[in-house]
């Protein structure tokens, strides 16, 4: 079996170069843009009016914010840009209901972001960093490392555009979930500043419970998740349910091991009274036994909790695999038999590489 903890692909590990990072319109919470437009010279209604044109009526520039004095839009124009990155491709699956947008950041790094549409929500599917230090052995984002974490503006272009795309589409954006690239629980302050942003009822107004989080198993940063003021869904990737197969799928397991992680939760569910979803995608002969699937009842029994079943998006490079129909719905059926409520989620748009990071790793060795 490859290790993909040992052998990182050569491909997409690219170091970040060592640009200091712009601070855009997009970064800053309605009272820091008041606080700008008073510097200016104007009054702060200026900042609520900038808000509502570039959230609510998702304008792309400032010069479409017709009722800003031209001084004002020249100003803020030269010194705070809306965002600092730009999309470089588009690709739509062939029912048109997932899209799929590739960025470059200013410092000419990939990132990608994923809309789907259902017939009762629009989900985006927000990327945190660029890479991932966790190195799930199975994850194309991991393969190469962390390159860089994600500015909050950053995260909140794509949250934008995704906005603007359903808009188009006569939709409305209606759920966000942090399940793109990265490891949000690393990437905790810009995460969390993010969702305070699109969270704004004066903005975007994305509600808390539209929200959901989902993380490896960072504990302390569980713990700290369950003191934030918002309504926060959490979603937890267990992938194995004991510490010897945990740590060979999901390395930080090491770090926090899985007793600690299920404490934690329980933490959460007990601070904030909400619902955990566990996510586990299934892989071929590695953890979709019937015997593993009895010990994830075991694990999970009596939890406030929830399992979705993510049947593998295989990376080309990685050795791993999805298992056959019938294997997905006899793990399926041992939870429910045992009591714990479980969906499978099939991921979508695996034809245009909507697979976390695997887009980027296409393009990079496209253009290597
Ligand atoms: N870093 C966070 C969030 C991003 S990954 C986390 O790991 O939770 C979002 C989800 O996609 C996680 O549950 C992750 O384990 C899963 N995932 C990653 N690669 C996958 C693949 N090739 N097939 C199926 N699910 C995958
Ligand atoms: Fe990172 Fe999540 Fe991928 Fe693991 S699954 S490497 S934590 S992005």
């Amino acid at each position: 079996m490859i290790d993909a903890l040992t052998s990182p692909h050569p491909i997409i590990n690219r170091p970040a170069p060592r640009a200091a990072k712009p601070v855009t319109l997009y970064d800053l919470t309605l009272d820091e843009l008041e606080a700008r437009v008073r510097e200016a010279g104007q009054p702060a209604y200026r900042a609520r009016q900038v808000y509502d044109w570039a959230y609510t009526k998702l304008a792309r520039d400032y010069e479409a914010m017709t009722n800003l004095p031209a001084t004002l839009r020249a100003e803020l124009g030269e010194t705070l840009p809306l965002a600092a990155m730009t999309p470089v491709r588009e690709l739509v699956t062939d029912d048109g209901q997932t899209f799929k947008t590739l960025y470059r950041t200013f410092d000419g790094q990939l990132v990608e972001t994923v809309l789907m549409l259902y017939p009762e929500r629009a989900t985006v599917c927000v990327s945190c960093q660029v890479g991932c230090a966790v190195g799930c052995a199975f994850c194309a984002t991991g393969l190469g490392g962390l390159t860089r974490n994600l500015t909050a503006g950053e995260m909140v272009v794509q949250a934008v555009d995704a906005a603007r795309r359903s808009h188009e589409l006569g939709r409305r954006l209606t759920n966000l979930v942090m399940m793109g690239m990265g490891e949000p629980l690393q990437n905790y302050a810009a995460t969390m500043r993010f969702i305070g942003i699109i969270h704004d009822p004066r903005g975007l107004n994305l509600g808390a419970r539209r929200i959901t989080v989902s993380t490896s198993g960072i504990v302390p940063k569980i713990d700290a998740l369950a003191t934030e003021p918002y309504q926060l869904n959490l979603a937890v990737s267990l992938h194995a349910p004991n510490d010897e197969l945990r740590s060979r799928l999901v390395p930080i397991n090491r770090r926090w091991p899985v007793a600690e992680l299920l404490a934690a939760c329980d933490r959460y569910i007990a601070a904030t009274g909400r619902r955990i979803s566990f996510e586990y995608a299934l892989m071929k002969g590695i953890n979709d036994g019937e015997g593993t699937a009895r010990e994830l009842a075991t694990l999970l029994r009596g939890r406030l909790c929830h399992v979705n079943l993510i049947p593998l998006n295989p990376v080309d490079v990685l050795p791993y695999e999805r298992p056959d129909p019938t294997g997905i719905e006899r793990f399926a059926a041992t939870l429910q038999t045992a009591g714990i409520p479980t969906t499978v989620r099939y991921s979508r748009g695996v034809e245009i590489a909507a697979a976390c990071g695997q887009l980027r790793a296409q393009h990079e060795q496209a253009s290597a």
